[in-house]
């Protein structure tokens, strides 16, 4: 039996994090919406401080643990650090989404580290000059012909026999903090390339692409709806070459199906992060249904959990429908992430997880918006900011409609030729 309980040694440590969401995030989030591309250095430098200290247990932790990496989970007991995560990510998104994505950490492009990575790359790349150091991280998988089809990758790479290095060519779009990673000394882009562009899926491969490598150009930084503040780029590799230990996990090339051993790496990348979009998303939404909710109770709206559903108002009752699903979004989150601290297979939960806490935020923060009328609509508060900030959580990591798709295939046990 899982327990959903927050452990008391991850709410203690959280309390810090609040503190940065209400005094450091919120006071400048409108600042940072309005000055697109502007870096929060404010936030930047104090989570650094903070990660720092983070990063030097983990890597203590990591360097004393027996055996090479490629995911090992502990046999028996709880790793707090998924669960740690995304309440984490949940509070500092309650402060500000976009600002989030600017966290000096490996984000995503560390997750893939994790999942797929070597201890000895773990140490390497999460933390380069043994001091823990925080350093940025993304991942690039996109292409302009290839979004949720994957098999679609035309970014190649070629072993070079000559110097034992592989070398990369090909166009990665809409790559998260890609612009942050490659312009720090010390940060890095994993990049999902083919080695051999007949296997489809078989052949992807995960590179860390360190920042400074020559033939890498960030060629466009994206104008957005939401998340403002979050770089988002367009990355071109030309004839780009980095060491032959930078691919992750092996070389080969073994196609077994949807099993196909290359895109099990992925795979492997997104049961740890969906469940961290997820808590993002969960952190927009409890921003606005809190907000939403004290504002009606100054209104003298207090919902009363006793008062039979047919005599509330119609505000009234969508408060609680904002509540219900707001809880049950995070739940499903609490659970993936849970699953992950005992080396559980989550894969299945992960995906419902992200779809649902996506289009929880894209309705709780258009409700907000609906219910508090011009004060939702005005640039004078964040709830129009939260709504924009909201729907991204229903596009990146997989759309609602793939992540979907996943969840009925593993109900329904179809395979991805099956039920496409
Ligand atoms: C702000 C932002 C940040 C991003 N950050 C990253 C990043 O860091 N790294 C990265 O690699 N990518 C990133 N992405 C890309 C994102 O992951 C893709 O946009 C997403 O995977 C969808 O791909 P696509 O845009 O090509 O849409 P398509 O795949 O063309 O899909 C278009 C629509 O069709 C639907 N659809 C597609 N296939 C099916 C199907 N089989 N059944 C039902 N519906 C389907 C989709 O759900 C979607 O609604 C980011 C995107 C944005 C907007």
């Amino acid at each position: 039996m899982i327990s959903f309980e927050i452990p008391d040694r991850i709410t203690n440590e959280v309390q810090l994090v609040k503190m940065v969401a209400e005094q450091v995030m919120r006071p400048k989030s409108r600042y940072y919406d309005e000055h697109e591309h502007e870096r929060p250095v404010e936030y930047i430098n104090m989570m650094w401080q903070f990660l720092r200290d983070q990063n030097k247990k983990r890597m203590q932790k990591l360097m004393s643990a027996n055996g090479h990496g490629n995911g090992s989970k502990p046999k028996e007991g709880f790793d707090f650090a998924v669960l740690r995560l995304v309440v984490v990510v949940e509070m500092l998104s309650w402060g500000d989404a976009g600002m989030y994505l600017c966290t000096p950490d490996p984000l995503l492009g560390g997750a893939a580290v994790e999942a797929v990575g070597t201890t000895e790359q773990k140490i390497r790349f999460l933390k380069r000059f043994g001091e823990g150091d925080p350093k940025w991280g993304a991942m690039a998988m996109t292409e302009p012909g290839a979004g949720s089809d994957t098999s679609g990758i035309r970014t190649k790479a070629f072993l070079d026999p000559d110097t034992n290095e592989w070398v990369l060519n090909g166009e990665k779009i809409f790559c998260t903090s890609g612009g942050l990673a490659l312009d720090e000394s010390d940060g890095f882009v994993v990049v999902w390339a083919t080695v051999d562009p007949k296997a489809g899926r078989a052949g992807m491969k995960p590179f860390v692409v360190e920042a400074g490598t020559p033939g890498v150009s960030v060629v466009k930084h994206e104008h957005k709806m939401g998340i403002r503040v979050s770089d988002t780029v367009s990355i071109v590799f030309q004839d780009a070459r980095i060491p032959h230990d930078n691919i992750l996990g092996s070389a080969d090339v073994q196609q077994k199906g949807a099993n196909a051993k290359g895109f099990q790496g992925a795979m492997k990348t997104f049961d740890a992060s969906r469940p961290a979009v997820a808590a993002s998303a969960m952190g927009v939404a409890r921003a606005a249904m809190e907000y939403t909710r004290d504002r009606m109770a100054e209104e003298g709206i207090v919902l009363d959990y006793t008062k039979p559903l047919h005599q509330m108002t119609a505000v009234e009752r969508d408060l609680m429908e904002m509540e219900a699903r707001q809880r049950a979004g995070w739940l499903l989150t609490v659970r993936a992430a849970t699953m992950m601290g005992y080396g559980q297979s989550n894969r299945l939960e992960a995906s419902m997880c992200k779809a649902r806490a996506g289009e929880t935020a894209t309705w709780i923060t258009q409700k907000a918006v609906e219910l508090l009328g011009p004060l939702g609509y005005s640039r004078d508060y964040l709830v129009e900011k939260w709504m924009r900030d909201a729907k991204i959580n229903d596009i990146y990591e997989g759309t609602k409609q793939i992540n979907l798709l996943i969840v009925a295939r593993s109900i329904l046990g179809y395979t991805r030729k099956e039920l496409k």
